[in-house]
């Protein structure tokens, strides 16, 4: 007799609701907790998990810290624990989108009236230069 067995890394996203002001980035984010672990399955069947840790990603900009065991723990039992500052420990700074979008700034030809959103800086018709349109 033989076994099929297998080990995995597997995440999971556990459910906690905090907003809170970013430390990276200074917008309202919320915490987003993460479970990441080993598990050994037999017959494709979990029947072993270790070496749980648990992460928070900022909603948004994407930072990543990781968390204090104990707090994680509890979280994943579902007890809303707040989770505070210097439980977290920064793994991976993030980065927000970018708040003005390319659509915003229209690019205007002065010589034919050509109208781009592309971040050209010379027009694709006349080949003079564009000028950013201010409305
Ligand atoms: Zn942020
Ligand atoms: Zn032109």
């Amino acid at each position: 007799m033989f076994f099929i067995c297998g080990v995995n890394s597997g995440q999971k996203q556990l459910a906690h609701n905090q907003l809170v002001i970013c430390n990276s980035c200074g917008a309202y984010g919320r915490y987003q907790v993460f479970m990441t672990y080993m598990c050994l399955s037999l017959f494709f069947i979990p029947v072993l998990k270790w070496g749980k840790r648990y992460f928070v990603k900022m909603s948004c900009c994407g930072t990543v810290y990781e968390l204090n065991c104990e707090t994680g723990r509890q979280i994943a039992r579902g007890n809303q624990t707040d989770i505070r500052p210097d439980e977290l420990t920064l793994v991976g700074a993030g980065k927000r989108e970018q708040w003005q979008t390319m659509s915003g700034r229209r690019r205007i030809c002065r010589n034919c009236g050509y109208e781009t959103e592309e971040d050209f800086a010379y027009c694709p018709k006349c080949g003079d230069k564009l000028e950013l349109r201010q409305d």
